[in-house]
């Protein structure tokens, strides 16, 4: 997607550690136009598919899958970062490791929220190593629901998360694939879309 490949470029920072910080638009401060263009786009991409619900997870993916909602007209659910100590039978839950924390945390979904009869799409701001993505299909298909299709915002293409993810077979779209990226000279190149 052109107009967030260009903002990346203009406004993303390299840092080291295969880290791309887009603060200033995506993650902490955020860009509304930008993020309902997003959306907008996600639904053609999506067009073709039912979806009952999107999921995402707390903290950066919910803005941008709260305005995409509004194309497919479906609430949303996060799914919500916990201490195990807290976890009951009332919830699905899965671990995911942090790329960018570097560290491993609960994750929960009640089971109110997701019913065997739901057809999901999966939204999220990055696909790195693909941690996030695998627990959250994990809460899924624990729920006896489907995977319909998951929209990335950043797929970063040189770590190993969409080769993984689109081996197991689910319907994935990033809308900005990283080829590379350079952070001594800030560099940013974008693959098209596989
Ligand atoms: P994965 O689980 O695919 O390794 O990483 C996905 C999660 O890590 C995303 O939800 C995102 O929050 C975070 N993440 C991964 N890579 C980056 C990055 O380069 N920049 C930022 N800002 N977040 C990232």
């Amino acid at each position: 997607m052109k107009l967030l490949e260009d903002t990346i470029r203009e406004k993303g920072i390299v840092k080291e550690g295969n880290v791309l910080k887009v603060d200033s638009f995506l993650n902490h401060q955020m860009d509304i136009k930008l993020f309902n263009e997003m959306g907008k786009e996600f639904k053609r991409l999506f067009a073709d598919k039912e979806i009952t619900k999107i999921l995402t997870i707390e903290a950066s993916g919910i803005g941008i899958a709260c305005v995409a909602a509004q194309y497919f007209d479906v609430p949303v659910v996060f799914a919500k970062k916990a201490q195990s100590i807290n976890i009951d039978g009332d919830v699905y839950s899965t671990s995911i490791t942090s790329f960018t924390h570097k560290r491993e945390y609960q994750v929960i979904v009640s089971k109110k929220y997701l019913l065997p009869e739901d057809k999901v799409l999966i939204i999220d701001d990055f696909l790195a190593n693909g941690c996030a993505l695998n627990g959250l299909t994990e809460l899924v298909e624990d729920a006896g629901a489907s995977v319909e299709g998951i929209g990335i915002a950043i797929e970063k293409g040189f770590q190993d998360g969409g080769r993984i993810i689109r081996d197991k077979g689910y319907d994935l779209h990033s809308l900005a694939i990283v080829e590379s990226m350079d952070a001594a000279t800030g560099e940013i190149k974008f693959s098209q879309e596989a």
